[in-house]
């Protein structure tokens, strides 16, 4: 049988040729880098050549018209007034005057490293070519020096750091490619520019795959020269902001990292971007797929950087602490060829197969506990600490900051609705329990969407007006907390202690029980092993030290011990909870009921000594919201303590304490 195939219909043809035309004139107008360029002509010339109907067509087409689209030289331009960043962190943020101060002197030294003089190098073995270009150059206010030959410009490159070296390509001793090539191992952040003569274009090429950023034919047109070293020294300037420590927030949620990073981006005029790295399993999520198959797509970084259209973003790498556990490959390097500027100006997307240079993208990481982070990376980061908030200070957020903006956002007026600081207080303490103020400002926004309604109904109601505390718990139902601990009843083997988790401080109630049995230790509540272990330790402190904590050396010998911490669904670890552990089962074996407001905190050792723990303001703060009146903390945590603000401390008497038998009487009330 013969086939004939079909004949193409004229119309088609030409729809699909107009198609392909309309892409090279984006392409070539597009001002891609020239390294980019070529890969996409070459692209387009494969398309010219492939039928239409196969696959391999269409994902031809939308990766041009991805790499088109890409911001490869579009940037804000930056604002760097260090007085009206100041202002404008002061006016979306109530306190934080050390992270504020953190960030105005990391954003003073950023600037004045972008202010330093452009130096460029040219490099020429005509006299005369070379005087050319430093008057040129000169006059247009970037600071020049000359070298006649490769030797002597990379001799020079060796003692300072020049910004951009012009280089001719054929000279003597070292020419211009290997002139690149030495530049580039011994000061990478430098650029170069090759100068060809009309025959060596392929050459230039080969310059451009050897990592220079541009080459000018000879003659140099000189509007053209001008406009290249400008916008190599724009690109620089961004890069110089961007350099330096990557910043790394940390601390509670809601306690304003991300409205922070985009106070940053406001102050700089850049565009801000967010995005989470929780649960993140596969570098591809970031990096993108290989264009295999139909579809295959770009990872998230450049996505977000197309849908900015700028190269220069303020871009916020949520919660980089909880990269999934089962990541494939190293995290740690794969966030560092992202994060860091000196690896990340060749960040190669897989979808994309061309470098893109994200080394004027600012990158801010949060993390809830940076402890968790791989030491390469943290030793790369620099940690800003953002703590819980007071009472206080809470109240002072939800007055000039969560109800203005919320009643706004709900459509009513500021004028018309009147919260008292009671009722602000009523909302903290009842209806949220946390370090930050997240959950307030959530239970603010439901106040105000069932105000709108009331108002809405009847605008004359007083009470709509005035929002009292009762006002508050009529609109917010039955409270959600209580002061659980000032509740509480003093009883025998329970006492209270101090945590630390990743979302701020935390109290924990932990039980003891004795039942007949054969020596067993059983614990249950999620315990992780350390925990276990600081239980292990304080049932052998326990039975080693009995008579003189006035216990029968026998009790367990015919007994299982089992020592419960509630709240099961939630995983514990630490060694913090020891003393607790502790004076739960001094007070079971003693029968003495352990008082619930006293709330403890410290690692035990077999001996009985009390050693020093971590987060004691997130504790303290944790107390507060609780009701418990007194805490104790280890000797050695007295500096610590010391150190903190008077309003954290407000009606909290604080005990230090370097023994076990030291706090037996005060957490323990008499036998009854
Ligand atoms: P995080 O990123 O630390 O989890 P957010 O930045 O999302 O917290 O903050 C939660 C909310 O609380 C935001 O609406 C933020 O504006 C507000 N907020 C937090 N801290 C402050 C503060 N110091 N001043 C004003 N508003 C704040």
């Amino acid at each position: 049988m013969i086939f004939f195939k079909k004949p193409e219909e004229p119309s088609q043809v030409s729809e699909e040729t107009k198609d392909l035309d309309k892409l090279q004139e984006r392409i070539q107008n597009a001002q891609l880098p020239p390294a980019v360029s070529s890969v996409a002509m070459k692209e387009l010339e494969k398309l010219r050549s492939t039928d239409p109907s196969v696959a391999e067509y269409s994902i031809g087409i939308n990766y041009l018209d991805f790499l088109i689209s890409l911001p490869w030289n579009r940037y804000t331009e930056d604002n760097l007034d260090l007085e009206r960043a100041q202002k404008i962190l002061d006016q979306e943020h109530h306190g934080l005057r050390h992270v504020k101060d953190r960030i105005l002197e990391y954003l003073a030294t950023r600037t004045l490293c972008s202010l330093q003089p452009f130096r460029i190098l040219v490099v020429d073995d005509e006299q005369i070519a070379r005087t050319n270009l430093e008057y040129v150059l000169r006059k247009e206010g970037y600071e020049v020096d000359t070298a006649e030959n490769g030797l002597e410009a990379f001799e020079k490159v060796r003692k300072r750091e020049f910004d951009l070296v012009l280089a001719d390509l054929k000279m003597d001793k070292m020419d211009g490619l290997q002139l690149l090539e030495a530049v580039k191992k011994i000061s990478p952040a430098t650029e170069t520019v090759i100068i060809t003569g009309y025959a060596t274009v392929s050459t230039a090429v080969e310059a451009l795959q050897k990592g220079a950023v541009h080459y000018l034919s000879k003659p140099i047109k000189l509007d053209e020269l001008r406009k290249l070293v400008a916008d190599i020294r724009v690109k620089r300037r961004h890069l110089q902001i961007a350099r330096g420590p990557i910043l790394c927030f940390s601390g509670p949620p809601g306690t304003g990292k991300t409205s922070i990073g985009r106070s940053i981006a406001h102050a700089l005029g850049r565009k801000f971007v967010r995005m989470s790295l929780a649960g993140l399993r596969d570098e591809s999520e970031l990096r993108g797929h290989r264009r295999t198959y139909v579809g295959a797509m770009p990872g998230r970084i450049i996505q977000e950087i197309k849908k900015l259209g700028v190269k220069n973003p303020v871009f916020m790498l949520d919660e980089i602490d909880k990269v999934g556990q089962d990541f494939r490959g190293d995290p740690a390097s794969v966030l560092l060829e992202i994060l860091d500027p000196e690896q990340n100006n060749q960040f190669v997307d897989y979808y994309l197969d061309v470098p893109f240079d994200l080394s004027a993208v600012m990158f801010i990481g949060t993390a809830n506990m940076v402890e968790k982070l791989p030491r390469p990376l943290l030793d790369r980061l620099e940690v800003i600490e953002f703590q819980g908030y007071t009472e206080r200070e809470k109240i002072s957020i939800a007055r000039n900051f969560i109800i203005p903006r919320q009643l706004r956002e709900h459509g009513l007026r500021e004028k018309e609705i009147r919260f008292e600081d009671e009722s602000i207080k009523t909302v903290i303490r009842e209806y949220t329990r946390e370090a930050g103020v997240r959950g307030l400002e959530r239970e603010v926004a439901t106040l105000c969407r069932k105000i709108a309604r009331l108002y809405l109904a009847d605008p004359s109601n007083k009470e709509v007006g005035d929002i009292t505390p009762e006002v508050v718990r009529e609109l917010l139902g039955p409270p959600k907390y209580e002061l659980e601990v000032a509740a509480a009843k003093h009883r025998i083997g329970v006492t209270t202690g101090l945590v630390w988790s990743e979302v701020g401080g935390e109290i924990i109630f932990v039980e003891a029980a004795r039942m007949r049995g054969s020596q067993q230790l059983i614990l249950t509540g999620s315990l992780g092993t350390i925990l276990k272990e600081s239980a292990q330790t304080a049932l052998s402190y326990v039975r080693s030290h009995a008579e003189e904590l006035g216990i029968d050396p026998d009790f367990f010998k015919d007994s299982d011990i089992h020592i419960h911490i509630p709240a099961g669904a939630i995983p514990k670890d630490g060694p913090s909870a020891g003393l607790t552990i502790v004076l739960a089962l001094v007070s079971l074996l003693t029968q003495r009921p352990a008082r619930r407001d006293v709330a403890l905190t410290g690692e035990v050792t077999l001996s009985g000594r009390i050693l020093p723990v971590g987060g004691v303001r997130e504790k303290i703060l944790a107390a507060q919201r609780s009701g418990v009146r007194c805490v104790v903390f280890p000797e050695r945590n007295r500096p610590d303590v010391a150190g903190l603000e008077e309003d954290v401390l407000l009606d909290l008497e604080v005990v230090f304490a370097g023994e076990v038998t030291d706090v037996v009487d005060l957490a323990l009330l008499p036998r009854s």
